[in-house]
């Protein structure tokens, strides 16, 4: 298994599908455990992530990791990536076709991690997960199941940074996901996630 994500990895790496590869100076395909049972979905690479080659490195990675050992965990716990792999010119939002385009390889790093809980971090990465109805604003901490997988929208990290009301939301919105995990810890007790039935893996495949 882990094996097809470093393949998606190095596809991504030299991936031309759309008008974002031009500009790129590093791709970034995402890191972090390849058993997560959590993975966060940001919009698209930052000037320093576009520089390293790694997700959520700026400012914004700073606060998500603070975000993510509030409720116990570390970064190398969880899986981080984005719904465009490349960085957007001047930070510009990414165009539909552009997420388009490079949706195919975040469904697959979905489907191959199999986590419990897809956290989508901003409303780009909500719409994408989601549907063009939902937003941070008006969905964040409501989660929604589709088949085994939970989809938990919140806030963006960068959008939270500097906004105290919105700050104070967020590490709020972690609570719950710390609570749902462990939920989902006892509905499912620490079966190894590759002894499960392949059945969980169809139902995912219809939505990821
Ligand atoms: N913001 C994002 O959405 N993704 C990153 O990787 C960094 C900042
Ligand atoms: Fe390929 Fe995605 Fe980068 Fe576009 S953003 S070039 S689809 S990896």
């Amino acid at each position: 298994m882990s094996s097809e994500l470093e393949l998606i990895h190095s596809e991504v790496l030299e991936c031309t599908k759309c008008e974002l590869h031009k500009s790129r100076t590093k791709a970034v395909p995402g890191e972090g455990s390849h058993d997560a049972r959590i993975i966060f979905v940001g919009e698209g690479p930052g000037q320093n992530e576009d520089e390293q080659g790694r997700p959520f490195v700026g400012a914004a990675g700073k606060f998500l990791t603070e975000l993510i050992e509030s409720i116990g965990l570390k970064r190398s716990n969880v899986f981080i990536t984005n719904i465009v792999k490349c960085r957007p010119p001047n930070n510009r939002a990414p165009r539909k076709s552009e997420v388009e385009a490079c949706n195919p390889y975040l469904r697959s790093q979905i489907r191959l991690i199999n986590p419990r809980i897809v956290c989508a971090l901003g409303t780009p990465a909500i719409t994408t997960l989601m549907g063009d109805e939902y937003s941070a604003s008006r969905h964040h901490g409501k989660p929604l199941t589709k088949g085994e997988v939970t989809i938990l929208p919140m806030y963006h990290p960068a959008a939270a940074l500097y906004d105290a009301s919105l700050k104070e939301t967020i590490f709020h919105d972690f609570q719950l996901l710390k609570q749902m995990l462990e939920n989902t810890e006892t509905l499912y007790p620490s079966t190894p996630k590759s002894s499960e039935p392949s059945g969980s893996k169809q139902t995912l495949e219809k939505w990821a």
